[in-house]
């Protein structure tokens, strides 16, 4: 492609409402445009770079056993009210009527329709397991559209469901999409980690995210040093041993006693007032839970981990207590909640167990109790695993320590069990000819945004640096005066040569300053640049760099070819092991 022919147009300056890297880039590189919130044109350097992630997910896909499909994006309502979700998925569901008044949502996922489709087909466990997959347009009406293409209201999706006849070969699937994925982002050339999930309200299933290791991620991983060991989780599901707190100044020896505390609320506050670490602190929050209102406790450096409340009380929904709620169970204003006289039901977190005397909130404004002890001053319901793990916790599978970094989900692998099929009544004929629910899988991978977190992943202050198997174009060609006609002359001789060789080429036929020309290819950020320039003139050779690096080799017209193929094969090699 001819510059002076293609749709891009570059920027200098940065989109007043842009704020991180991807869409920074994005934007200013040409890679995408803004049409409204949540809502972006893939403009063709965008769409070749999709292109190509949804070329190495089909390839990926299809070998893995799995047939693609193509599902309507325009769904009747019926389907989403057998399921419940009508009602439940709220607001995010984009929800449409036609000309008859009916109601139909815009696809956000396909779980209903993948599940209708299949009751209708599938009779029989002979036709099992079955796994099907399609690439396309989601909807959904986010809160907060933001990270330009990562949280777009319309994206890009790869969806995938798999039907079983029994947990057992859902498992043997689930292995096989864990496998797929990793092939499918080592493959983009990306840094990622699998790390274990929370499935949501009531425990039990097992899923995995794929994360693209970024900076500017929104989820936070806690994984083990040790490569070896492999775990890793996200903090809302992440267990760590809490190592025994041993600088303890306080002593069970010492009675309980009460201190003035004007004002101070927080932990930092109160441990800074009694010259202790914040661990020495109970903290005490209360939850409204199941109805009841309930004491939590967690050492003073971690916070409640609500997903944990939940499935230690197997209930969806836990709710922190209002103002009210506190003021009128402790008899004392928020900040001074402890568990000493309490008569709500108490649980305080496993790391608990080991703190010898602590502080807490006195349940009277400006008073916490100093030296409370365990079963001597307060009780307790039981013990539970509520506590956010921290960096520096030790892992529960090898005992090494655990680190902590941020990622961006790409893609998340869901063992569903009967959800789906039993609420809609999708069921196949056993062996012995008894009736039962299909047993499913969903598997996804958000294209946009894995485009989106590869610039997160790998950028500079000058621009995108795409990995070679994803980039828009593999090689820029730079001539440095359209005015020279040696210069031009080569330009076009090594822009066919190389479109021949297989390799997808821009060529800057821009008349326009050299310093131009290099700002702009480091922007796009295409990974091989050939500059022909005054050592064109001087000597015949040209000047080879790499985007990924900055390191240039000088080569002759003759031996650009193989120079060329090195690099190639140089930026290949570097997977993500
Ligand atoms: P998130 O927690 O980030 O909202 P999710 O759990 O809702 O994601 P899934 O329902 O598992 O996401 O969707 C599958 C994939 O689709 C995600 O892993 C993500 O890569 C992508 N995705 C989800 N929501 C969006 C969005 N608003 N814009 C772009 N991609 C998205
Ligand atoms: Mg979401």
């Amino acid at each position: 492609m001819r510059m002076t022919q293609a749709l891009i147009r570059t920027m200098k300056e940065t989109p007043s409402d842009a704020d991180i890297p991807s869409l920074i880039f994005g934007l200013r590189s040409s890679i995408i445009n803004k049409l409204g919130s949540g809502l972006y044109t893939l403009l063709p350097l965008g769409l070749k770079v999709v292109r190509k992630i949804e070329t190495i997910i089909r390839e990926e896909m299809d070998k893995s056993g799995a047939q693609e499909l193509l599902l309507p994006i325009l769904s009747p309502a019926e389907l989403w009210q057998e399921s419940g979700r009508w009602d439940i998925y709220g607001k995010e569901l984009m929800r449409i009527q036609d000309r008859h008044d009916r109601d139909f949502a815009l696809g956000p996922t396909h779980e209903e329709i993948i599940t209708h489709l299949v009751r209708s087909l599938v009779k029989s466990y002979k036709e099992l397991p079955l796994n099907l997959y399609q690439i396309q347009t989601k909807f959904r009406d986010e809160i907060r559209p933001r990270f330009g293409v990562m949280r777009a209201r319309e994206f890009v999706m790869k969806d995938a469901y798999s039907f079983h006849r029994n947990e057992e070969s859902l498992r043997e699937t689930y292995q096989v999409m864990f496998d797929t994925y990793t092939r499918i982002f080592k493959r983009c050339g990306l840094k990622f980690k699998p790390v274990l999930a929370d499935s949501g309200a009531i425990g039990g299933d097992v899923t995995h995210e794929f994360t693209v290791l970024a900076q500017t991620g929104e989820s936070v991983i806690l994984y083990c040093e040790d490569n070896s060991c492999g775990y890793a989780a996200s903090s809302e599901y992440a267990t760590g041993n809490i190592a025994p707190f041993t600088e303890n100044t306080l002593k069970s020896a010492d009675s309980m006693e009460k201190i003035h505390t004007p004002n101070l609320k927080t932990v930092d506050e109160v441990s800074a007032f009694f010259k202790v670490q914040p661990q020495t602190l109970i903290k005490t929050l209360l939850y409204k839970i199941n109805d009841t209102v309930t004491a939590v406790l967690v050492r003073g450096e971690r916070e409640v981990n609500e997903a944990k409340l939940q499935k230690a009380f197997t209930t969806p929904f836990v709710e922190l207590a209002d103002e009210k709620t506190v003021n009128s169970v402790t008899n004392a204003a928020v900040g001074f909640a402890g568990p000493v006289g309490l008569s709500i039901p108490v649980y305080a977190d496993f790391s608990l167990k080991t703190l010898d005397a602590g502080i807490t909130g006195a349940n009277e404004t400006n008073y916490h109790y100093k030296n409370v002890v365990l079963n001597r001053d307060f009780s307790i319901n039981s013990f539970i695993d509520v506590s956010t793990a921290l960096a520096g916790d030790s892992c529960i599978k090898c005992g090494k320590s655990l680190a902590v970094c941020r990622g961006i989900e790409v893609g998340q692998v869901f063992q569903l069990g009967t959800k789906y099929s039993k609420a809609m009544n999708a069921t196949f004929h056993d062996e012995n000819g008894e009736e039962k629910p299909f047993i499913m899988g969903c598997y996804g991978i958000g294209v946009t945004r894995t485009a989106g977190a590869a610039i997160e992943q790998s950028h500079d202050k000058d621009g995108i640096i795409w990995p070679y198997s994803i980039a828009p174009y593999h090689i820029i060609i730079l001539p440095l005066n359209m005015n020279e006609s040696g210069i031009v002359e080569c330009a076009e001789q090594l822009y066919s040569q190389l479109t021949q060789d297989g390799y997808e080429v821009l060529l800057d036929d821009r008349d326009l300053r050299p310093g131009v020309k290099f700002k702009d290819a480091d922007l796009i950020g295409i990974p091989i640049k050939i500059v022909i320039g005054k050592s064109f003139l001087n000597d015949k050779t040209v000047e080879v760099k790499k985007r990924i690096d900055g390191t240039t080799v000088q080569a002759t017209i003759d031996h650009l070819p193989v120079t060329i193929r090195q690099i190639v094969n140089e930026l290949k090699a570097d997977v993500y092991e």
